[in-house]
């Protein structure tokens, strides 16, 4: 007889994105997973609380015929696909069965094939294309007459009205700002790229911040104060001379045509500056994560990635581990008090450790509560007007340890998550990016 174990003693691996190659795309082997997946996942549940995926999934079982997954539709099989936004929690934080267990279940990259192949099929409403579109959406809105328009349309109840009936973008949601002096237009003097650096353990001591979309656009003041904060820790700060989104958007769409296109605009940027000895940084986890974890699992013969991905930091981490050496400035002038703070999934899965909490903790007189729970923004789910509630649901508990904990600060170490978690607490524009919180302890 063979036993099953369950879980593993051996620490979880991922296996590539087998994306290029004809399977992936055929979808009878696809239902033939999903069914597979499923069956495990409704045997187990213990995901049920993580994200509105996993009720979707035991609901259909429940309500159907047989009671099993063989008796739900294999046509209902996307309405599980559609509720997953890939924050990679299931995986990183619950799953037994990751591989390598012989289960091998990885439900993240299965919904990501699921989605390819929906994407592949052309059954993506144009309203997902254009909202994945984050930096061609970012230039056309910085444009000066555009950005006046599309900011105001998007501040008044008329102009949401009109968006939500045409777009079914929900017009209760937080939508951003768009700014016309981005921070690449800010900063273009930082495309320097003479400055030396002093290495501490793996870090070079130079950073290139990859500004990403939503920090360029739309909330440029958190990369200066990321850039601001370096600045004062001795780090010399460049940006690329060029810089596209990092496909997380397009990724979490299925269009991984357009994640190639995105690749081969960026690596070839990144892995210049790699070579002249600066490391990159992003503000936005996901993006961190694109570089660390995605881009390399799809392109696992790639040593240009993996270059990339050996030299991308997230700003916590990146300070915490030049702090090892003495190399980061504890000088701070101000105290914090009370902080609390959502810990974002794609940082979470990072498996960095709690590098924020760990920074934050250094400035005197200030304690950190960490939530490590989703806030379930997504970037684009927390918008769309089928998933808004959802979303609204998923952050509930976020926002009510928040409200409970009466804190003199609060945020997310993603921007979207912490203007999503303000939304819902009321109070939209309170929070505060942990980076900006450190350049507050600084004094600068
Ligand atoms: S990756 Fe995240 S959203 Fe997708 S099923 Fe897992 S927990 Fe839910
Ligand atoms: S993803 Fe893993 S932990 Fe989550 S319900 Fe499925 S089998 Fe269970």
């Amino acid at each position: 007889m063979t036993m099953t174990r369950e879980g593993s003693l051996e620490a979880p691996i991922r296996h590539p994105i087998d994306w290029r190659s004809p399977e992936f795309y055929d979808e009878d082997s696809l239902n033939a997973e999903l069914e597979r997946v499923f069956d495990i996942c409704h045997g187990c549940r213990r995901c049920v609380s993580l994200c509105q995926a996993f009720p979707t999934l035991f609901d259909l079982v429940d309500e159907s015929e047989t009671l099993e997954v063989d008796g739900v539709a294999k046509t209902d099989y996307v309405k599980v696909v559609d509720h997953c936004y890939l924050c990679d929690l299931c995986y990183m934080t619950k799953c037994p069965y990751v591989p390598p267990h012989e289960w091998n279940v990885d439900f993240p990259h299965l919904m990501l094939r699921a989605k390819a192949v929906k994407f592949s099929k052309g059954q993506v409403k144009a309203r997902d294309k254009l909202l994945t579109s984050t930096d061609l959406v970012g230039s056309l809105a910085g444009i000066p007459v555009v950005n006046g328009l599309v900011n105001a349309t998007l501040s008044n109840a008329v102009g949401r009205g009109l968006v939500e009936s045409v777009m079914r973008v929900d017009k209760t949601a937080r939508l951003p700002r768009y700014h016309t002096d981005t921070l690449r237009k800010r900063h273009r003097h930082l495309v320097n790229r003479k400055a030396q650096g002093e290495g501490a353990g793996p870090t070079t001591g130079k950073v290139a911040v990859f500004t990403t979309c939503y920090g360029n656009y739309n909330e440029p003041d958190v990369n200066e104060d990321l850039i601001s904060v370096l600045e004062h820790n001795g780090i010399p700060v460049t940006l690329a001379a060029e810089e596209r989104c990092c496909g997380m958007p397009k990724l979490e769409l299925g269009d991984l045509e357009a994640v190639d296109k995105a690749k081969r605009a960026n690596i070839p940027v990144l892995k210049a500056l790699v070579d002249e000895g600066w490391d990159v940084l992003a503000i936005v986890p996901s993006c961190v994560l694109m570089f660390k974890q995605e881009l390399p699992l799809m392109y696992p013969d790639d040593h240009d990635v993996q270059e990339v991905a050996d030299h991308v930091y997230d700003p916590f981490e990146y300070l915490l581990l030049r702090h090892k050496h003495g190399k980061m400035n504890t000088a701070f002038q101000k105290s914090l008090g009370k902080v609390i703070y959502q810990a974002s999934c794609h940082q979470r899965v990072q498996n960095i450790g709690q590098k924020t909490r760990d920074a934050l903790s250094l400035v005197p007189g200030t304690t950190v509560e960490t939530i490590e729970r989703c806030s379930g923004h997504d970037g684009t789910y927390a918008v769309k007007q089928e998933f808004h509630a959802a979303s609204m649901k998923i952050v509930r508990p976020v926002a009510n340890r928040i409200q409970k904990a009466e804190a003199d600060h609060f945020g997310s170490d993603c921007p979207m998550a912490g203007a999503h978690i303000a939304h819902a607490l009321g109070e939209d524009g309170r929070q505060q990016h942990p980076i900006s919180l450190l350049r507050l302890a600084y004094g600068l």
